[in-house]
């Protein structure tokens, strides 16, 4: 820990920022790298007096968001970590930044199945940084989840993710795509989340230069309508899921309606489209009969 004067920590800000960038992401660099929380920070603007502690000097911290201005690598990866829901979660290149939005499909499970509910098997197809998996493994230390991932570098920071948010042992990881590893959990899954990569083709080109050139295009292009995964998921379900088991899937903000069809012509029931906090049909989600 490092002590500065808050006036001299408040000139290197407005420095910082005066250089470009948006005041969330260097805000992000400050509570992760320099220790000092956005509540903090704003507590500092009313009260500029005295001194504060910080984890790394100003220079370093400076060198970080030079970085991120000049490469435009997303601020995340340059400080190695994410924050989703209550969790701190490292990431890398080799997997998606887990994404606000998705924060809600944990809800719509709690809403499902309730806050207590007792044991139960489930799945997650594609789980990047564990995020989502993780979450429920914590959530519900009755339940035994399996997640999935094709790409063994994602698997292992979900593990070192999972290692390092709990104590638990509920939940394992697997290399593989989709259900190709789960051969052995057919007929046993009540429930099976997946936010599967999703962005058509024509979509994929137009995203922000800093999400093309540093996440994994892997996790993100769903092939030319988007819904080729979605597609392959949805197919196979029926195969791994018991009775009255629960599909939830993340889509393209405009493909609820091509989902929920899908879903239905699969032998899906109770099928429909949950909104994110934007009002988008982000979710589309049903009942195996
Ligand atoms: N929501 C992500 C984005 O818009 C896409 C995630 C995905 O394809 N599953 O960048």
């Amino acid at each position: 820990m490092l002590s500065i004067s808050v006036e001299e920590f408040l000139s290197w800000k407005k420095k910082q920022l005066s250089k470009g960038g948006d005041y969330q992401s260097f805000a992000f660099l400050i509570d992760c790298i320099g220790g000092i929380s956005n509540s903090h920070l704003n507590l500092l603007k009313i009260n500029p007096v005295g001194d504060l502690y910080i984890k790394k000097n100003l220079d370093y911290l400076g060198s970080i968001w030079e970085d991120h201005l000049l490469s435009s690598t997303p601020i995340q990866y340059l400080c190695g970590i994410t924050f989703w829901r209550d969790l701190k979660l490292k990431v890398t290149d080799k997997v998606l930044i887990p994404r606000p939005e998705t924060e809600l499909i944990v809800d719509i499970v709690f809403e499902i199945f309730g806050k207590n509910s007792q044991k139960l098997f489930f799945a997650e197809l594609g789980t990047g940084s564990g995020a989502i998996s993780i979450a429920l493994a914590l959530a519900y230390p009755l339940w035994e989840g399996i997640a999935t991932d094709i790409d063994q570098d994602a698997l292992e920071i979900a593990t070192e993710n999972f290692i390092d948010s709990s104590e638990q042992s509920n939940l394992r990881f697997y290399c593989g795509n989709w259900w190709t590893p789960f051969e052995s959990f057919k007929g046993k899954l009540d429930l099976v989340i997946s936010n599967p990569p999703y962005i058509p083709g024509d979509i994929y080109e137009k995203l922000p230069e800093e999400v093309k050139k540093f996440e994994p295009k892997l996790a993100l292009m769903g092939g030319y309508d988007g819904l080729k995964h979605i597609r392959e998921i949805i197919q196979k379900a029926p195969l791994f899921l018991r009775d009255k088991g629960w599909l939830i899937l993340e889509n393209h903000f405009d493909q609820g309606n091509k989902v929920k069809e899908l879903l239905t012509n699969n032998g899906f029931t109770l099928v429909e489209i949950v909104k994110d906090l934007s009002g988008v049909g982000r979710f589309t989600i049903g009942r195996y009969k």
